[in-house]
């Protein structure tokens, strides 16, 4: 059979094994585990091992894991007459049950299991999901199934009193985050070589379960016969959060999931008193001798015990915070309950300070993926050549504005380059005053067009919002074209801006945060009529919608059939590098020019325009709008499919979506599950009950499954009544 897999084997020798057969086979300097399991064995449990210690291969971290060896006709799991073989390629190391671990040895642990539940954080199996009696979360069903056979008196008060106290924990594990893990890091399973922790093995009980259980599960038989080992379990406690998060809630749960692990072993153990392995009863005295000393001590102050120390980490966490409180500008937020400190990006993924993988549903500034190499690439070429003004004559400027302008509808014709979405309006602003001679400005209420004082001054978002001073008696408001509004449309325009007259409308042709409101057939030509009919010229804020965002159209504005006589651009342009742009008709370039210079020192720069270019160049070539109209399609389907009254709405276009939620609490604790599962969301919309998806356009479907899983999994923990915060 060995030969399927390319193998000449030289000595081939029997190993105990619980399940499969196993067998030790030396190949000149090669050497494997052949493990062949019953032909009755569950090959969907198997693939998923497989599929596991594939990822972690693609993945590698801090401790080793079996490689799986691939047959000579490409296949891993092979079907032979008595089984279905597999063959791993042998990694070095002893398991530690005889030996122990010491302080250092058991930090280790921890830190290797803290990296391996990052590694595994994005990776999704069908099986996992399964029925596992040794998945901590069924901890008080496998334990009451076989808890006839304990016979010993004291051993069954010891296990009742476990019981009691898993049971008064239980609830609060739902709510913890959950992935999958490898479940089983147990004492012959976990590898040393020369005295450092450096392998794990048999992923036969891999399963979606809480991420803490992977550390509970380490720390019990770290803590075996240890002469204190509470300070042994710590020491793995502290090595997880050198690698990995170890929130309040989690830190909690850890007595609670140590216990359970403790109260599974010692009744599967008496349920399988007669199998005759001698190990068994070793770890199931220890097991007993360690449930015992929990149970008698103190157990609150052992849990604080476990879970103090001041971990590298966090020190690192926490001293950025303080550096930020000390140097930054409070009115600067952060994300999320516990900010992430982010140091890598590529495609549509972020990574944090410890290597964990983040899905980036939020970026729409990274357009076309974070650290593009085509985009950098230009940058960095054109940064090491030159970099002026537009004071000089320059080809890049010249060709960066003739591509934007042939983007734009005919008759938009002229490029001003600025440096930001915020001062494109604000240059879009001054040319509407200038060209009319009005200063009046309409704007939907929920509007955002940038951070200074002109753009709060028309921003309900920010003159409505915390802080806001309210409308100035310059700006006219319509209401937001949520769904329905298009009804006496015309009415609520024409009382609300004035005959008067006015310079511009500003306006978003899906209005992000307000909430991503897609304005209804007719609602923005009404608009754009009224106030030209004043005079006033039309301003298509695209800092966020453009560059293909919607995918079937370069510009949202397109969707609506309507034509602006300004488009402002931003955020995508320079996929991270600073760069806005203002496109407007001939007419209005001119009527601005009236004789005071309009000089932007950045504005236009040829390294700005290289990377312009590069990310125009990068759109086309990779076929991102169509990308955008695929996935995001098959995305608003999935979501759609979401069974759960709480979802009040799915919308959008393209890759700007907005999945509407019941109410603020739910889309907060949603956002935070989704965050704990790697998945990265904002949210906004004058309620915070929207969810913003706006991922970089590399966005794939796989990218989608799992922000989709990710979504109705935090629904289904944010849930019901029963586990959900209230
Ligand atoms: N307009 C819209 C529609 C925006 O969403 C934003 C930024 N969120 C801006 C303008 C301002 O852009 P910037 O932050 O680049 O100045």
């Amino acid at each position: 059979m060995l030969r399927h897999f390319g193998v000449d084997a030289d000595e081939i020798v029997p190993l105990p094994g619980e399940f499969d057969r196993n067998y030790h086979v030396v190949a000149g300097d090669d050497v494997y585990i052949l493990k062949i399991s019953p032909p009755d064995a569950d090959v969907d449990e198997i693939s998923l091992q497989h599929a596991v210690l594939q990822h972690l291969q693609l993945h590698p971290g801090r401790l080793a894991t079996p490689r799986a060896v691939e047959a000579l006709n490409g296949m891993e799991l092979l079907e032979v007459s008595d089984g279905i073989a597999r063959l791993l390629a042998y990694i070095d190391g002893a398991p530690y049950a005889d030996a122990g671990l010491d302080a250092e040895q058991a930090y280790e642990l921890g830190a290797g299991l803290g990296d391996l539940v990052n590694r595994l954080a994005g990776f999704r199996h069908p099986t996992a999901g399964r029925y596992h009696p040794w998945n901590a979360l069924n901890a008080l069903d496998t334990v009451a199934a076989r808890r006839h056979h304990v016979l010993d008196r004291r051993h069954q008060d010891v296990l009742d009193e476990a019981v009691d106290y898993i049971t008064t924990h239980e609830r609060a594990l739902w709510d913890l985050p959950h992935q999958i893990i490898h479940g089983d890091a147990n004492d012959l399973n976990v590898l040393l070589t020369d005295g450092r922790v450096t392998g794990l093995i048999d992923f036969g009980d891999t399963v979606h379960s809480v991420r803490i259980a992977e550390l509970a599960v380490g720390c019990t038989y770290a803590m075996f016969d240890a002469v204190d080992p509470v300070t042994i379990g710590a020491a793995v406690v502290r090595g997880w959060r050198s690698t990995t998060d170890l929130t309040n809630a989690e830190a909690e749960a850890l007595l609670p999931l140590i216990v359970a692990r403790l109260a599974t072993s010692v009744t599967v153990a008496a349920s399988r008193r007669d199998d005759g392995n001698p190990h068994n009863q070793v770890s199931e005295r220890s097991a007993w001798d360690l449930l015992e000393r929990l149970m008698a001590g103190d157990r609150d102050a052992i849990a604080v015990e476990l879970a103090t120390g001041t971990p590298p980490l966090m020190t690192e966490r926490s001293e950025l915070l303080a550096r930020r409180a000390e140097y930054l500008g409070s009115a600067l937020s952060l994300s999320y309950d516990e900010p992430i400190h982010m140091v890598r990006g590529l495609g549509a993924h972020l990574y944090d300070a410890r290597g964990a993988d983040f899905l980036d549903c939020v970026n729409n500034v990274c357009h076309v993926g974070h650290s593009h190499p085509k985009v950098v690439e230009a940058a960095s070429r054109q940064w090491a050549t030159l970099n002026t003004n537009t004071r000089y004559l320059h080809p890049a400027v010249l060709d960066y504005a003739e591509r934007l302008a042939a983007l734009c509808p005919p008759g938009l014709d002229v490029v001003y380059l600025v440096n930001s979405g915020s001062e494109a309006n604000e240059l879009a602003l001054r040319m509407a005053r200038t060209a009319t001679g009005a200063r009046d400005v309409v704007v939907f209420a929920d509007g955002y067009h940038g951070n200074t004082s002109a753009m709060v001054d028309i921003s309900g978002y920010k003159f409505d919002g915390p802080g806001g001073a309210g409308k100035p008696e310059w700006v006219h408001v319509v209401d937001t074209p949520i769904e329905g509004r298009s009804v006496g449309w015309a009415d609520h325009v024409a009382e609300r801006v004035p005959s008067s007259g006015v310079a511009a409308l500003f306006a978003e042709s899906i209005i992000g945060c307000g909430g991503q409101i897609v304005p209804e057939a007719g609602v923005l030509d009404t608009l754009y009529r009224a106030v030209r009919e004043t005079g006033g010229v039309v301003v298509a804020d695209e800092v966020q919608t453009g560059f293909g965002r919607v995918g079937s159209h370069w510009w949202s504005f397109e969707l609506h059939d309507v034509v602006p006589d300004i488009v402002t651009m931003g955020k995508p342009m320079g996929n991270g590098h600073p760069l806005g742009a203002v496109v407007t008709t001939r007419a209005i370039a001119e009527a601005f020019d009236n004789g005071m210079e309009y000089f932007n020192t950045f504005g236009g720069n040829p390294v700005s325009a290289a990377v312009g270019l590069a990310v125009l160049d990068v759109i086309e070539e990779e076929g991102l709008r169509q990308n955008a109209v695929e996935v995001g399609s098959y995305l608003v389907d999935r979501l759609r499919a979401i069974e759960d009254d709480r979802i009040v709405d799915v919308r959008g276009a393209g890759l700007f979506l907005g999945i509407q939620l019941v109410d603020a609490a739910t889309t907060k604790a949603v956002v935070e599950y989704a965050k704990a599962d790697h998945v990265l969301l904002s949210i906004d919309g004058p309620a915070h009950d929207v969810i913003k998806i706006k991922p970089p356009l590399v966005f794939t479907n796989e990218d989608a499954d799992r922000l989709v899983d990710a979504v109705t999994y935090a629904l289904a923990t944010t849930g019901t009544a029963r586990f959900g915060p209230t």
